[in-house]
């Protein structure tokens, strides 16, 4: 959408001149739990628009209506990806989010529209422009203030030489407007078909495989499926907003400061993994295995994904063993007791830790389940009397 400066300094990360700082790889995370569904099939739309806002005799019957339905939609993701970061830090030009950069393109050659035509915007309160108004397509009689809101396709201007260079450039313009959000949309949608699928990939399996693999993605027709669209990244180095020295990251797409995102993630052995329990991603520390976010767990009031994930594997180990079923079932038992005052705090610990201790030896295979059985039920009947 537009270019933009990244700063890092080690796992801190400044967008622009902003000062709002992130993590190294919270952007990332941010695009791996965007819901894309309002993204997805929009790019078949914008070839379409690409095509069909050339300045062309084929396209010229509709031309109007059509750009001003592109215009439309690109504004819709401008002001989807002003909320976004990196986006959000950043100030975006009012060519791009309020008069329209299409609309804004198509007025730097307005010369070429509406020939003698007097249905473009004129101020009706000054004099001036209204006489200028019937003038229109006079390009030097313009005084450059008025504004065209309506486009129109001229045959005469299209079979005259003089403006050929004209409309060429204007195409090719038009043509690399759109490939700059095509590209912005891909960038996007990559994040969902690309790096989604890797990282779980690699958080669950041959972690040198995985990243293998994604080098050698096959070539897809559809955009956004390969692993980046990247042009070079232009790396200097400055201070940050300590004054500290940093690097400094040109970026001029989304796309290559999210492949940055991850790789550098990928260096460091820490990356997202999506969580076991609510299925967002979250950052791993470094080195360390966790399956689950410490987010608020989907449908709890204070419990933690990691606090219900404990619980749930806990439940699920003690469902499926035998062995663990059988020392829980004289654990339950025991602390009963202790409750009703049959047994002291103390007894109950020393209990306890006889039987967790015997439990773990008879799951490694160093104990038989029938001296652990003998172990839980001895007591218990010792215990009875
Ligand atoms: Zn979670």
């Amino acid at each position: 959408m537009v270019p933009f400066t990244v700063k890092k300094n080690g796992n801190k990360v400044w967008i622009g001149d902003s000062g709002k700082m992130y993590e190294r790889e919270e952007i990332l995370i941010h695009y791996l739990n965007m819901d894309m569904s309002t993204l997805d099939g929009l790019n078949r739309l914008l070839a379409e628009y690409k095509r069909k806002c050339r300045y062309v005799i084929q396209y010229a019957a509709n031309y109007n209506e059509n750009v001003h339905r592109a215009q439309g939609l690109l504004l819709t993701l401008v002001s989807f990806f002003r909320l976004q970061p990196p986006y959000s830090c950043l100030d975006i030009p009012p060519r791009i989010c309020d008069e329209g950069e299409l609309i804004a393109l198509l007025n730097q050659h307005k010369f070429l529209f509406g020939y003698g035509r007097t249905n473009e915007y004129v101020d009706p309160r000054n004099e001036e422009e209204r006489f200028l108004a019937d003038e229109f397509g006079f390009e030097d009689v313009v005084t450059g203030e008025a504004y065209l809101h309506a486009f129109y396709v001229d045959e005469l201007i299209l079979e005259d030489d003089e403006y050929e260079s004209d409309v060429i450039d204007l195409n090719r313009k038009i043509e690399q407007l759109f490939d700059r959000y095509i590209t912005l949309v891909d960038d996007a949608v990559r994040v969902k078909n690309v790096y989604a699928p890797f990282l779980d990939k690699y958080n669950s399996e041959d972690k040198k495989k995985a990243v293998y693999d994604l080098f050698h993605l096959p070539t897809q027709p559809d955009q956004g499926k390969q692993l980046n669209a990247s042009s070079a990244v232009k790396l200097i180095y400055g201070v940050d907003e300590k004054g500290e020295l940093c690097r400094v990251a040109e970026y001029t797409s989304l796309g290559d400061f999210l492949y940055m995102e991850l790789m550098e993630g990928l260096e460091e052995n820490s990356v997202p993994r999506k969580c076991a329990n609510c299925g967002r991603y979250f950052l791993q520390p470094g080195g360390y295995d966790t399956e689950y976010c410490d987010n608020i767990a989907p449908g709890e009031d204070r419990k933690t994904c990691k606090e219900v994930g404990a619980k749930n594997t806990f439940d699920q180990k003690v469902k499926t063993n035998p062995i663990w079923q059988l020392h829980q079932r004289a654990y339950k038992t025991h602390y009963a007791r202790m409750k009703k005052k049959n047994m002291t705090q103390q007894e109950f610990l020393n209990w306890s830790e006889k039987a967790a201790k015997l439990r773990d030896q008879c799951l490694a295979g160093k104990v038989t389940v029938e001296a652990l059985e003998a172990f839980l039920t001895e007591d218990l009947r010792y215990k009875k009397k």
